[in-house]
Formats: C-alpha cells, sequence, structure tokens
C-alpha cells in the first residue's frame, strides 16, 4: 500500500526543498512554477520543476521565494504531498542551523542521523484514521542519501559532520540558555525549526528523505554572541557551498533506491 499512487510518468524524482539563504529557483535550467493542489491546502509558494543537466528536479522554497513563511507556519502536510504526486523518490533538503556543540564551529555542514523532536503545534501524519499507521522513525533519514552527501563534502572540500543529533524546536522564538545547555546535555548537536515533521511525513509518504544543515552560529549556550555580520558572511559562505553539493548530490544520486525507505509503510500499518 502507499499513501497514494505515484503517477505513472514521475515529473520529478528528486526534490531540492530549500532553506534559509536558497529560495532561487534559477539554481536550475528552464524552471516553470507549477502548482499542485492538496487535500492538506496550498504548498508553499514558488514550487518549480526544472533541470540540473537531464535530471528534472523539483524545488520548493520552504519559506516562499521572499521568506514570508516562518517555520511554524509552514504547510509541511502539503509540500510532502505535493512532491509525491510529482512522482518525488527523493527530498534533498537545505536549513540553516545553530550549533550545540564547540566542534561543530559556524561555516561547516552537518548530515543529522537522528532527530529529538521538540516542537508542539504541527500535524506530523498523514494519517488520522481509518487506517492506523505506525512508522518507524528509529533511523529516520535516507543511508543512501547522506552517505552521497558525505562522499560530495569530501570531493568539494566542504567540511561536513555525519551522524549528528538535530533538535527540532518550535519556534518562533529561539531557545532560553537552560534550554540549550538541557539540549546538548540530550546528546543534540545541532539545533533548528524546520526539520521537523517534514523528515517524518516523507518517511510516511515512501520518499528518502536526507539533510544538509548549514551550520550558522552557536547556539545560546555557548554565550558567544555573533554580530549580524558574522551570521550573514558566514550564510552567504554556506548558501554557496550548499549549491555545489546540491548539484553534486543530483549527479550522483543513482536512478535505483537501495535503501529500505520506499518500503516504509510495510508493517507499519496496523
Ligand atoms: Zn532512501
Amino acid at each position: 500500500m502507499g499513501l497514494l499512487e505515484p503517477p505513472k510518468e514521475a515529473t520529478a524524482k528528486i526534490a531540492i526543498i530549500g532553506g534559509t539563504g536558497v529560495y532561487d529557483p534559477k539554481l536550475f535550467r528552464d524552471s516553470t512554477e507549477i502548482r499542485v493542489f492538496t487535500p492538506y491546502g496550498a504548498t508553499s509558494p514558488f514550487l518549480s520543476v526544472g533541470y540540473h543537466r537531464d535530471k528534472k528536479v523539483a524545488f520548493l522554497p520552504r519559506h516562499g521565494r521572499d521568506h514570508s513563511l516562518p517555520p511554524h507556519r509552514i504547510n509541511y502536510r502539503a509540500n510532502i504531498y505535493a512532491l509525491k504526486q510529482l512522482g518525488v523518490e527523493r527530498i534533498i533538503s537545505i536549513s540553516s542551523v545553530g550549533s550545540l556543540r564547540e566542534d561543530l564551529p559556524p561555516g561547516d555542514f552537518a548530515f543529522p542521523h537522528q532527530f529529538i523532536d521538540r516542537t508542539k503545534n504541527r500535524p506530523d501524519s498523514f494519517f488520522e484514521g481509518g487506517e492506523v499507521v505506525h512508522v518507524s522513525s528509529a533511523d529516520p533519514f535516507c543511508p543512501q542519501t547522506r552517505k552521497i552527501f558525505m562522499e560530495g563534502a569530501r570531493k568539494l572540500q566542504i567540511r561536513a559532520h555525519g551522524e549528528v543529533t538535530y533538535v527540532c524546536i518550535e519556534g518562533p522564538r529561539f531557545s532560553t540558555r537552560a534550554e540549550s545547555k538541557l539540549f546538548r546535555q540530550w546528546g543534540g548537536d545541532i539545533i533548528g525549526m524546520t526539520l521537523y515533521p517534514e523528515c517524518i511525513l516523507a518517511r510516511e509518504a515512501e520518499i528518502c528523505y536526507a539533510s544538509i544543515s548549514m551550520i550558522t552560529d552557536y547556539d545560546v549556550w555557548a554565550e558567544k554572541p555573533v554580530t549580524a555580520a558574522e551570521v550573514s558572511e558566514t550564510m552567504r559562505k554556506n548558501v554557496d557551498s550548499a549549491k555545489r553539493l546540491i548539484f553534486s548530490t543530483v549527479e550522483e544520486l543513482p536512478e535505483e533506491r537501495t535503501c529500505d525507505c520506499g518500503m516504509a509503510l510495510s508493517g507499519a500499518v496496523l
């Protein structure tokens, strides 16, 4: 069974969900804006489909192109549902995060393998009765895509860390110092506001999901005040590296999926 039958001819098998700083659909050649209607309402604006080399890629700037949608107001279900309707099998998700660890400095990239969910007010399942589904989230990220991120980062000489834990907070406020210190004790490595429920909805839709998390600053625990100029300089460099890593990942992802993400619902239905 599946959430939804993919279309006979996939519009795009790979999708990029762009985060802070990565909004520009011109990233891809011949990009066309499209609208997809979903039972959950409207997606983030400016969903488009374009090309990188010969591969068709869907691009969805999570916050809209002008960053008008805050993390807690994003319609995550509509976004993932729409990508599934396009035939997307893999999602590369981009986001900016804070660091909870001294040895994860601003400017480095992280590819999370675990998350801790601290959101409060976000619908986080497609299954709300009728069928009762408990999808596994023991290993919520696609191992095949993460491996390609690691190889790409090595080739492009981007300092990157695998196997990190992403703490997703509700926002829009940042953490208190006490919260930030607590998340460190819990084993959190990076902190952001957009990973959840995007990640787990993709799992329910049997789409591979992996995150390129760009570290922009140390979270408040570090008591290292940074200037807006420093943050924006780090972000500018991050976005440049992220684009190169996105392109190399799109090129390197093989046609066949070797992971189990496409069978996430087998055994999950009661
Ligand atoms: Zn996968």
